[in-house]
């Protein structure tokens, strides 16, 4: 089934030709339609399912049918706003914009802090159709009366999950205040806890509602092994396999920030070219770790959870966890960063005394025992005794799966009212694993 269903105008249907993409996917079959209607929609979809052409291609052809017309006087007001928890997500949702909109005359600004809030100032001196923006600078802005938004037509809330895990929702409040109550509103969200229920139930008016799952993050053409090894050895380990087996391009998971800088230094001293990326780097040490990483330049890129998420990087050969995650379901997100797309792919984990407990859970979520490999010269020495784990700043995991409150979470909310529910993607969304953690927030 080609794009030229949906009745997306030429210069978009071009533009997503140029991009390669032959078939929608599953969450583009669905959204699109939904969105081109005009009414509001709930939708289950994470990173990696083409959530974002989902929206971007319907609101680009929306905002630029001129039977649907914006104010017709004065400079052209801001008239879609699309918030996101994370400045790289809000990166690569511009530059979807930016691509497929490329043919058209709408204007698009990316506004994340981490950078100087004046190049924004000027830039909304100027026209601009679609903001794409996270929230802690978006209320920066509107401190300083430097931002209209008094004529947004569409809203999207992406990630909206993640966004209520960060701690985003006093601030996503504040916002919809400033927004006129006629709207089109679209909200996208990895899970339907009963917090995101509650936010839908209060934003969203009789919306669509669809669900997708996630490509198998756990396909058969992904390899999972597991290397015991001690805690203080993990390092030494991981150098001497990339150094072994010549890995070229590998994504290596921490769980804390400081975590991440150490091996970073350390894979470095042993001479394997590595950066690590997190909450605390600054904006441009992020993006340029990413680039060099996904051009292939940049052997080992070593992240924390929080980092990885949302960031367009997939199809690698090797993800390792050199630790294992707080959260099961981290697990299946972190490896959901390989093998796809009928490419093979390893999921290599290395797991010290400490994690038999987090192993056992991260098994019991897949329904699969992962095989063990101990390493020649590394073998685990059988005295050493388990130690708590320690968290990163963050603080410890919150588990939000469906049925358990999380924080700040509302029971007895009156959940949005689905105008028609369709499941076309299989995997119900309640069942798509859960992915909150807390910190780095996108201001
Ligand atoms: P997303 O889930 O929006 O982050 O998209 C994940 C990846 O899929 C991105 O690299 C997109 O460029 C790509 N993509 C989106 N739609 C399609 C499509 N219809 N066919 C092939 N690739 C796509």
């Amino acid at each position: 089934m080609s794009f030229s269903i949906f009745g997306l105008s030429d210069e978009i249907i071009r533009a997503v030709a140029e991009r390669g993409y032959t078939n929608p996917t599953p969450i583009q079959l669905q959204a699109i339609p939904a969105v081109l209607a005009g009414g509001d929609l709930m939708a289950g979809a994470q990173t990696g399912t083409g959530k974002t052409a989902g929206f971007t291609l319907p609101i680009l052809n929306r905002l630029s049918d001129k039977s649907i017309k914006g104010p017709s006087t004065g400079r052209p007001p801001i008239r879609a706003l699309i918030l996101v928890p994370t400045r790289e997500l809000a990166a690569q949702v511009e530059e979807s914009i930016r691509n497929y909109g490329k043919y058209l005359k709408l204007s698009s600004m990316i506004m994340i802090g981490g950078v100087s809030i004046r190049p924004q100032i000027t830039r909304l001196k100027s026209r601009v159709d679609i903001l794409v923006a996270t929230p802690g600078r978006l209320l920066d802005h509107v401190q300083q009366k430097t931002l209209d938004l008094s004529h947004v037509e569409i809203l999207v809330l992406d990630e909206a999950d993640r966004m209520l895990d960060m701690g985003f929702i006093r601030d996503i409040k504040k916002i919809l205040v400033l927004l006129p109550k006629q709207r089109q509103n679209l909200l996208f969200s990895a899970t339907f806890s009963d917090e995101i229920r509650a936010l839908a139930g209060s934003l969203l008016n009789q919306p669509a509602m669809i669900e997708v799952a996630r490509p198998n993050a756990t396909a058969d053409n992904v390899t999972h092994v597991v290397h015991p090894v001690d805690r203080e050895r993990k390092r030494d380990l991981l150098a001497h396999l990339i150094k072994q087996h010549h890995w070229s391009q590998v994504l290596v998971f921490t769980r804390t920030k400081h975590g991440a800088n150490k091996l970073a230094e350390h894979l470095v001293a042993s001479g394997i070219p590595s950066l690590a990326i997190h909450g605390n780097k600054s904006q441009s040490a992020r993006t340029r770790a990413l680039a060099e990483f996904k051009a292939g330049s940049l052997q080992v890129l070593v992240a924390t959870d929080i980092a990885a998420r949302g960031i367009d990087i997939s199809e690698l050969p090797h993800v390792v966890n050199f630790e294992l995650p707080n959260v099961p379901e981290d697990y299946v997100h972190r490896i959901g960063r390989t093998g796809r797309a009928g490419a093979e792919g390893d999921a290599v984990s290395l797991v010290c005394v400490d994690e038999r407990k987090l192993l056992t859970d991260i098994e019991r979520l897949i329904k699969r025992d992962l095989s063990n490999k101990i390493i020649a010269g590394f073998e685990p020495d059988p005295r050493i005794r388990a130690e708590p784990i320690v968290n990163g700043s963050g603080g410890g995991p919150r588990r939000m799966l469906p049925g358990l409150p999380g924080r700040g979470q509302r029971r007895g909310q009156p959940a949005a009212k689905p105008r028609a529910t369709r499941n076309l993607g299989g995997q119900a969304a309640s069942r798509i694993p859960a992915l909150h953690r807390s910190g780095g927030r996108g201001r």
